[in-house]
């Protein structure tokens, strides 16, 4: 069959740059020989796939649809447009700008649009789930403002709005950032609003994680209740690697602004075009159904690792993540990260809440159900897949008894990932 699209050709690929071409197939046969527990990762369809190996990515395009710095606009205008009208649609939302490379640019962008340098700003603090970009010394977020973090309560583990409530009037914030990267339940976006109205602060959700369960209609949606939401594309929602702003039209000018020309130079066509298939699959009757697969498999990974003996931090979860404490088992984050990975299970060790470990060992994993759900995966695969992943957590790498237990639970995990192939032969 041949079309008239002029798109990645493998074996040209394979016989100009076998070294390139050998690190591609070498990561699908990674993908596909383990089992994908990083909760912020997904698998991107065909369509997406293609979408981003097209000549899309050749094409200067600096500025915005019918306002451009370049000639030939008019074909990546469309794409862009489209991807607008969808992202507007689904999620409900006045405006929306799909140009951000990444969630971190997307963040950098909102910052831009509405703080100046040594600014306060309420973000939740790190070791209790916030990101990077939310106020870490080393990011621009803590080196040009002045984070102020709010915490999770020690005795049930979820976000302390009274806390955040008196953090706000001692700091009178500028903008107060709700989302994070580490936090297993929903987040009550209608107190952060409330809150938000009653220090004059810019309501930011950074919905990087759960934009996707949003989407999919299976979690609520912090759109009614921010100024501004930015996320990334790449995790739940299961489109290209990149980031997304959806934002009330009085807020549109800046916020375009604030990504072209304050922190970016020409948007990624290509990648733009891949955001609008992403939004079109995340429209569908299927992805809804995906949505809710995804929180009810990651209930069920929660529950199957409590039941041995594992206690997932605030007791469970409401999305599509869960934060486990390895301590009553007596393993670290870092070595069940290693054990895990030798079993063919990839996972990645993670702080809890009050840890007393550095975080490059942590007490905790973090562990996400986006892949396995892609997969095909549902919640009797989930018990088998605690069990699995109770086994190697518990098996001392480096030792006879150890090594062999991890050999056999490797085996099961190929026995599983036959049966639910990612990107299938
Ligand atoms: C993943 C994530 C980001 C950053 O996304 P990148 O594309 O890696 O820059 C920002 N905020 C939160 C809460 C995230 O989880």
């Amino acid at each position: 069959m041949s079309t008239p699209f002029w798109g990645p050709d493998f074996d040209a690929l394979q016989s100009f740059d076998p070294e390139i071409s050998d690190v591609i197939l070498g990561e699908l046969e990674r993908l596909r020989g383990g089992l994908q527990l990083i909760a912020s990762e997904n698998l991107t369809s065909p369509a997406v796939l293609a979408a981003l190996g097209s000549t899309l990515s050749n094409k200067y395009a600096e500025g915005y649809p019918g306002r451009r710095y370049y000639g030939g606009c008019a074909e990546v205008d469309k794409a862009e447009n489209i991807g607008i009208e969808r992202a507007k649609e689904l999620f409900g939302a006045e405006h929306a700008n799909l140009q951000p490379h990444s969630g971190a640019s997307a963040n950098l962008a909102v910052y831009g649009a509405f703080l100046q340098p040594g600014d306060n700003v309420l973000a939740m603090s790190l070791p209790h789930g916030g990101h990077l970009t939310h106020g870490a010394k080393v990011n621009f977020s803590g080196k040009w403002f002045n984070p102020i973090p709010y915490s999770v309560r020690e005795d049930n583990e979820l976000i302390d709005y009274d806390q955040v409530r008196d953090l706000a009037k001692q700091h009178q914030p500028k903008m107060i950032i709700a989302g994070a990267t580490a936090y297993p339940r929903l987040i009550d976006f209608a107190a952060f609003r409330e809150i938000a109205d009653e220090v004059g602060a810019i309501l930011m959700v950074d919905a990087a994680h759960f934009i996707g369960l949003v989407a999919g209609k299976a979690i609520p949606s912090p759109v009614p209740y921010a100024d501004v939401v930015s996320f990334t594309t790449h995790k739940v929602l299961r489109g290209p690697r990149g980031g997304m702003i959806v934002c009330r039209e009085e807020h549109a000018k800046a916020i375009d602004k604030a990504v072209f020309p304050f922190s970016q130079g020409g948007p990624q066509m290509h990648s733009v075009a891949a955001k609008a298939v992403a939004l079109k699959e995340a429209a569908s009757a299927d992805y809804q159904a995906y949505a809710q697969q995804v929180v009810a498999n990651a209930g069920a990974l929660a529950k199957g690792l409590e039941a041995e003996g594992m206690r997932p931090v605030s007791g469970g979860t409401d999305t599509h993540l869960a934060l486990i404490d390895l301590r009553p088992v007596g393993v670290t984050g870092a070595e069940a990260e290693a054990r895990s990975d030798a079993a063919k299970i990839t996972l990645n060790k993670n702080a809890i809440p009050y840890d007393p470990q550095k975080p490059m060992i942590a007490s905790g994993i973090r562990i996400g159900s986006p892949c396995l759900t892609t997969q095909g995966m549902t919640e009797s695969e989930m018990a088998d897949v605690a069990k699995l992943i109770s086994r190697a957590v518990r098996a001392e790498l480096g030792t006879t008894d150890g090594d062999a237990e991890l050999a056999k639970v490797a085996e099961q995990v190929t026995e599983l990932v036959t049966r639910f192939p990612a990107y299938p032969r």
